[in-house]
């Protein structure tokens, strides 16, 4: 049955380091909430130390009104997947699935059941006796998905889940994911330092950083209202300008090969993605505002060169961030 996490002023130390630092949050039964940040903010160790698997230095975890401390791991009603989904290779893929009910005692018929019952819910129905080395990455990670969820626990932990796939199985498990989720009903707590992943799963996203939380919120709310400049790029938000006191975000612009435009830029990088050039200048001319210097991100058809000098044109007018003070100066 799902349960309501709640995490109260969380401290966890590796020696002298601080990995989290005074973290709380309240995940009521059945939300799904990503955790994003950068490499080493501190995301595992959120999730180990729910686990137990970290000790924790203060605070206090709760799942489903259960205080767990001095819970060993396996008695805790979670659901764990990480991103080497860690299969037991020696077993067949329904072992696996199985695996956390066997240690529960139960039946081996209801084992069976309950692993052809998961199986099919995550599209491998019929792969029961296969043996694990048979296994594609996405069908292995969609099989540690169903061990995770197999014993119904009352939180579900993924831990970049997706992170060793390619981009394409990578959307289509994000789709299934959420799917899942959902129909199940299951509180989940969502670990990726993908931002486009956590909008598409989760009904909460929390900013970590440094072992702290930056900011937490429904994403549209996150998206519209950044508190700083930090989660605004982390986010993705890609051209964020101090303009007339305020902090503005400027809609991808168009851009003229011709050097006019009501903004001149100097190119110093590009890629190739989906089918348009993405290109990163730096702003050379910008009539009547303060955008000389500053970096832009734009695309376009045509690919300038590197060193090359383009008018852009704002495609539509700058809009400010509502809640970011213009005096925020902290740099990601
Ligand atoms: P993330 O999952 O966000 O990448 P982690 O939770 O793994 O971050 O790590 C947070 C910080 O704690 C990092 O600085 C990392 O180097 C450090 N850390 C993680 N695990 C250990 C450990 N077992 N011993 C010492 N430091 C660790
Ligand atoms: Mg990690």
């Amino acid at each position: 049955m799902s349960q309501r996490l709640l995490i109260d002023n969380v401290r966890v130390r590796y020696g002298e380091a601080v990995a989290l630092d005074g973290v709380s949050l309240d995940v009521s039964a059945g939300a799904v909430v990503a955790v994003v940040g950068p490499s080493g903010c501190g995301k595992s160790t959120l999730l180990r130390c729910i686990a137990g698997l970290e000790p924790l230095a203060s605070g206090r975890v709760e799942l489903g009104g259960r205080d767990l401390a001095g819970v060993p791991t396996h008695e805790r009603d979670l659901g764990l997947m990480f991103q080497d989904h860690a299969l037991f290779p020696h077993l067949s893929v329904s072992a696996n699935v199985s695996f956390g009910l066997s240690m529960q005692g139960r039946s081996a018929a209801e084992q069976r059941a309950r692993s052809e019952e998961l199986l099919d819910l995550v599209g491998l129905g019929g792969f029961g006796d296969r043996s694990v080395g048979s296994l594609s990455g996405g069908e292995a990670q969609r099989v540690a998905l169903a061990r995770a969820l197999a014993p119904s626990p009352g939180l579900l932990m993924l831990d970049e889940p997706l992170g060793s796939l390619d981009r394409v199985l990578r959307e289509q498990l994000t789709a299934d994911l959420r799917r899942l989720v959902r129909e199940l009903g299951i509180t989940a707590l969502h670990v990726t330092h993908d931002q486009a992943e956590a909008f598409a799963l989760a009904d909460h996203i929390v900013v970590l950083r440094e072992g702290r939380i930056e900011q937490q919120g429904p994403p549209e709310a996150l998206w519209r209202s950044p508190v700083n400049r930090f989660v605004a790029e982390f986010l993705g938000h890609p051209n964020l300008w101090r303009f007339g006191g305020a902090f503005v975000l400027a809609p991808i612009t168009t851009i003229s090969v011709a050097a006019d435009g009501e903004i001149i830029a100097t190119v110093e990088d590009r890629e190739f993605a989906e089918g348009q050039h993405r290109l990163i200048g730096r702003v050379d001319e910008a009539p009547d505002t303060d955008l000389v210097g500053q970096r832009i991100v734009f695309r376009s058809d045509v690919g300038p060169a590197i060193g090359d000098r383009v008018g852009l044109h704002l495609s539509a007018p700058p809009r400010a961030l509502e809640g970011m003070s213009p005096g925020d100066t902290s740099e990601s």
